[in-house]
């Protein structure tokens, strides 16, 4: 493993963080399926790394209940409400930061909060990231998600921000009702007060943004 990665599952030690490294994406959607119990609910937020390892649609195949909005054919209300339910009821939260500073810190950038309050404060969660999002310290973390990935996930969800169409961040100037602002709050993990509800899998390949 990369002296780096060495570093950065130290910190997560230190910080009362479980992580996890596994070479192949796969490996950790596996470990994953293995975690949660088929009778287990699970609350998603919308990300493109979970997207690509497929874990959703095969936790929805196997029998879990997932509180999903992202269905298609949702009310914008529906879709709402089982954000809530995914946040605060779900007995798992999946999700995957923006950036990882190698200090061990978590950056979650979020529009409505769901991602927040779902990695804040549900009962268990698992959070997901390729090795493309870890950065040296928590300022590049923050300026990551900002500066790099938040315009690329406004671009792909055609969110009609100030940098959707350059990819550009014009922090100062992005607000309604002229932009539709995506950077609305931060949550920075430093560290987790309970043992076990916090576990992160790092795999050895790029994912999302
Ligand atoms: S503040 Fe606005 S312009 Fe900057 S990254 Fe966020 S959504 Fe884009």
């Amino acid at each position: 493993m990369d002296k780096n990665l060495e570093v950065l599952l130290r910190n997560w030690q230190k910080r009362n963080i479980q992580g996890i490294y596994c070479e192949k994406a796969i490996q950790a959607r596996d470990s994953i399926l293995e975690l949660i119990p088929v009778s287990s609910s699970v609350g998603i937020s919308g990300s493109k790394t979970l997207e690509q390892i497929g874990i959703v649609k095969a936790l929805e195949t196997r029998g879990n209940k997932v509180f999903n909005p992202y269905l298609p054919g949702l009310s914008r209300e529906e879709s709402l409400e089982l954000r809530k339910l995914g946040a605060t009821q779900a007995d798992y939260y999946l999700a995957s930061p923006n950036a990882i500073a190698k200090s061990g810190e978590l950056v979650f950038f979020s529009a409505f909060g769901n991602r927040i309050s779902g990695v804040s404060y549900a009962k268990n969660v698992i959070i997901v990231s390729g090795v493309n999002k870890i950065v040296s310290n928590l300022e590049e973390a923050i300026k990551r998600s900002r500066e790099y990935a938040t315009p690329l996930n406004c671009k792909r969800l055609n969110w009609q921000s100030a940098c959707s169409s350059d990819g550009i961040c014009r922090q100062d100037e992005c607000f309604s009702p002229e932009y539709k602002r995506m950077c609305c709050q931060i949550l920075i993990i430093e560290a987790e007060a309970v043992t076990g509800r916090l576990k992160i899998f790092v795999a050895g390949e790029n994912l999302g943004y």
